[in-house]
């Protein structure tokens, strides 16, 4: 009942997710001619009769295959629920994915899928850096199951990875996780030759999935399964849910590997509830706006930012005349900057701190991808758990600092920045610059 593919077309013409966002798979008429979907806050679904509960049963648990005609049926909240299904058939179409699964939160996506696609003996291999909770799960919860984790640094070849993967014992390597642009360098990975690699190692009996976490850019501004990828995960807590107000997640894929997803969602009870589900549709409705208004403003901050005398350097997605080879990737894989722009500072953590201090617009919080711009400090914050050593192999400093640019006059936010600057103390930052 919720496939309305009618519905993304006039005149044969498909049309763009952001003219379906407001109405697509759902008809008024089923609920009394709402013009929104109502939140079905329910956790159980009444059957016409026994011999349609035994139906809806046979499918759920793959007893038997789904006849040409039949469509799953409603049975208990845990596995599906009208609010979810309407929402996940929108996120498909920003992605081009043919089934997506919504999840109570990024990381219940992004453990789930990788609970549902690796068993033990399985080696993932992984970019560097990557969020915090999938950097622990990977390494610490992973390993409890016998499942290995490998990393490999954004700056890697495609050679370097190529003789990662041939150096593993056949048939181990499973997976490949990619988070592309890395957080909080904005470092990019070629997701096309991530994908060759993968397509190299995958045998038959053994496929090796790429897996990319597409939170910081996607949905609007990058799409990975059309550069190779065969699943893409979302915490939807960033810009899908785009307010700072509600936690979520998402997964996207094939129908086969969305099967095996799903599964695991439904025994593990990590799904998004109704009412989550229902915020999330009202959100995809400004998704572009949102963005798009964003990334403007973040390119006029980032290219302000890259002149003030206070600050040494600019991490931002067009800002790499300085690397062919990142540029290229950015190229050939990003429409846009996105709004995630990190900069250091002159001086080290007490001007990051004195400078954090001083914002007044800006807020001092972690998470990002929220209509309020939000400043924090990767080194002792988001990625307070990596070693100095490896942060600076990574390229965090303690000078850094991470903006995440919302839907506020960009005047406004370079006011506020600019007086936090004159907080930091202009002769002092500039006389210890010139110190080291
Ligand atoms: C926030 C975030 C996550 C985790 O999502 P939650 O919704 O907080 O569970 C995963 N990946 C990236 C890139 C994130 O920014």
């Amino acid at each position: 009942m919720l496939n309305q593919q009618d519905h993304a077309h006039i005149g044969g013409q498909p049309l763009r997710p952001e003219s379906l966002m407001m109405s697509y798979g759902y008809t008024p008429a089923w609920s009394e001619g709402a013009i929104k979907p109502p939140i079905f806050q329910t956790s159980t679904f009444v059957f016409k009769n026994a011999e349609e509960g035994k139906a809806f049963f046979e499918l759920a648990y793959g007893l038997r295959q789904q006849g040409p005609e039949e469509e799953m049926g409603l049975i208990y909240s845990r596995l599906n629920n009208p609010s979810l299904e309407i929402l996940e058939n929108r996120l498909c179409l920003w992605d081009g994915a043919e089934e997506a699964a919504s999840f109570a939160s990024g990381m219940a996506a992004i453990s789930t899928t990788l609970l549902a696609l690796l068993q033990p003996g399985d080696v993932v291999l992984h970019s560097e850096p990557v969020y915090g909770g999938s950097d622990f799960f990977l390494k610490n919860v992973l390993r409890k199951f016998g499942i290995e984790a490998v990393g490999f640094r954004p700056t890697a070849t495609p050679q370097e990875m190529e003789a990662l993967a041939a150096s593993l014992a056949p048939g181990r390597l499973a997976m490949v996780f990619v988070e592309t642009p890395a957080n909080p360098t904005n470092h990019l990975v070629d997701l096309e030759a991530c994908a060759a690699l993968a397509r190299r190692h995958s045998t038959p009996e053994k496929p090796v999935r790429l897996v990319v976490d597409n939170t910081f850019l996607g949905p609007v501004f990058q799409h990975p399964l059309r550069h190779g990828a065969d699943v893409v995960l979302y915490s939807a807590t960033k810009f899908l849910g785009g307010h700072s107000d509600l936690i979520a997640g998402a997964a996207l894929s094939s129908h086969a590997l969305m099967k095996e997803i799903k599964a695991m969602r439904t025994f593990m009870g990590t799904m998004c509830d109704p009412n989550t589900g229902w915020m999330l549709m009202r959100s995809l409705e400004t998704l572009k706006l949102r963005m798009e208004r964003a990334a403007t403003s973040a390119q006029l901050i980032a290219d302000w930012l890259r002149q003030h005398p206070l600050v040494a350097r600019t991490y931002y997605l067009t800002h790499l005349e300085h690397c062919p080879v990142q540029q290229d990737i950015y190229q050939r894989h990003c429409l846009a900057p996105g709004s995630m722009i990190s900069f250091d500072i002159r001086g080290g953590e007490a001007e990051a701190f004195r400078f954090l201090n001083a914002l007044r617009l800006i807020k001092l919080a972690v998470s990002l991808g929220g209509t309020e711009s939000l400043a924090e400090h990767p080194a002792t914050m988001t990625h307070s758990d990596i070693t100095p050593a490896e942060q600076h192999e990574m390229g965090i400093s303690p000078q850094m600092i991470r903006l995440s640019i919302g839907v506020e006059d960009p005047q406004d936010l370079m006011l506020d920045l600019s007086q936090a600057f004159e907080a930091v103390g202009v002769g002092q930052a500039v006389r210890e610059a010139a110190e080291v």
